[in-house]
């Protein structure tokens, strides 16, 4: 198993009091996996994110594990965990510009990282043999004339030349586990479906596991092998891909997929999920999307169901289905 959670609780301290975000989360995945968290903003997908890149704000407080490799990253100090950031863990964020040094050029960037793989893999590559592999990956991300982007610096560049500089270091450390926190939203359509492309290809040449974050279904059908849907801090549905698409169970799984333009449309009118979600500060009572929910009875605003273990690699947190 490439990475494990178990029993992870992550809270927030702040100037209002502490905010619970993360309770008891578990999660499992193997080697070669794609998995996506899906939800909306204030879903707690970031947290889970930040946790297991340990790339969390100081005002976290955060217990139970985080198993990335057999290695428990929750107790680990800077150094310790800087030793397998690269090569062990990589993170995509949704600014690109945030993954690279504004004040180095790219091929200095770009170097570095063939160095670090260099040295921990002793694949023993000298500085010429090691250029060459920069430039062919760079060309392999179909950006024109390599040699020249290295001299750049990333702000003389686009957003989506800069995120497939970010996939090109990913190429060259080759990570077993990245972690991209919707790397396409920033970007158009077109450059979209390329970058969902090679982070496909990362994962069948190289078997690297990848967890997608975003709160486009139709994009994490996509991609990913197995979806996740988050809500309030909870996975509220977790399935195969296709199974969450074509026979979604969960209320909230099922009205986001309502929301998606065109495709899932039953009426003219888009469908879209009323209200907001809550605050951490003031969940509601019972099941946390109950106000939200067209099938809320009783007891669903009186007591929160577990997730339950359904068919298969089916998971589920909703009274119809206890
Ligand atoms: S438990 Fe109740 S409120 Fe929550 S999703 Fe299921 S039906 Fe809706």
């Amino acid at each position: 198993m490439l990475l494990e959670i178990k029993n992870l609780n992550v809270s927030y301290k702040t100037v209002n009091g502490i905010s619970n975000v993360l309770n008891n989360f578990e999660l499992s995945m193997d080697a070669g996996d794609i998995i996506s968290i899906v939800g909306e903003s204030g879903s707690g997908k970031s947290t889970l994110g930040g946790a297991i890149t340990k790339l969390l704000p100081p005002s976290a407080i955060e217990t139970g594990s985080v198993i990335v490799d057999g290695k428990d990253i929750v107790p680990m100090s800077e150094s310790e965990i800087t030793n397998m950031r690269g090569t062990t863990i990589f993170m995509i964020f949704q600014n690109p510009l945030n993954s690279l040094n504004p004040v180095k050029t790219v091929g200095y960037q770009l170097m570095e990282a063939a160095r670090v793989r260099n040295d921990r893999s002793n694949e023993n590559l000298d500085e010429e043999a090691m250029e060459r592999l920069v430039i062919d990956t760079l060309r392999s991300m179909r950006l024109p004339d390599p040699e020249k982007i290295m001299k750049r610096y990333p702000h003389e560049l686009s957003g989506g030349q800069v995120q497939r500089i970010v996939i090109s270091m990913a190429l060259i450390l080759r990570p077993k586990l990245l972690i991209a926190d919707e790397p396409t939203t920033a970007l158009d359509v077109t450059i979209q479906a390329q970058v969902i492309n090679l982070l496909k290809e990362l994962n069948r040449d190289y078997k690297m596991s990848i967890i997608f974050i975003t709160h486009d279904l139709s994009l994490a059908y996509s991609i990913s092998n197995r979806i996740m849907v988050m809500y309030a801090g909870r996975i509220m549905e977790l399935n195969d891909s296709e199974e969450i698409i074509k026979n979604p169970k969960h209320p909230y799984t099922i009205a986001l997929l309502l929301s998606v333009p065109t495709k899932y449309k039953t009426e003219t009118k888009l469908y879209y999920i009323s209200g907001s979600p809550p605050s951490f500060f003031n969940l509601p009572a019972g099941c946390k999307f109950n106000p939200r929910c067209e099938k809320a009875f009783d007891k669903c605003r009186e007591m929160e169901p577990d997730l339950i273990v359904s068919k298969g690699n089916s998971r589920i947190r909703c009274w119809l289905y206890e």
